[in-house]
């Protein structure tokens, strides 16, 4: 299970949008957009699918996980 990591326009923080999907999923949705409320500023952020960043359980955004755009 990959967790959905974008990044916050207002704010410039990475967060975890709480969207969890099997990598095979989203490449089928990556067309799609994914709406979640922030956690950084607390407005709700409509992303594309192909705009997140993939964060695996204990590891960091910015490491070596995988973009998949
Ligand atoms: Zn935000």
């Amino acid at each position: 299970m990959e967790h959905l990591i974008f990044v916050c326009p207002a704010t410039g923080r990475e967060i975890d949008s709480g969207v969890g999907s099997e990598i095979g999923t989203l490449l089928r949705i990556r067309q799609q957009n994914v709406r979640a409320l922030c956690p950084a500023c607390g407005a709700w952020h409509t992303w594309p699918v192909r705009d997140a960043f993939l964060a695996k359980a204990a590891s960091h955004p910015l490491g070596a996980d995988a973009h998949i755009a």
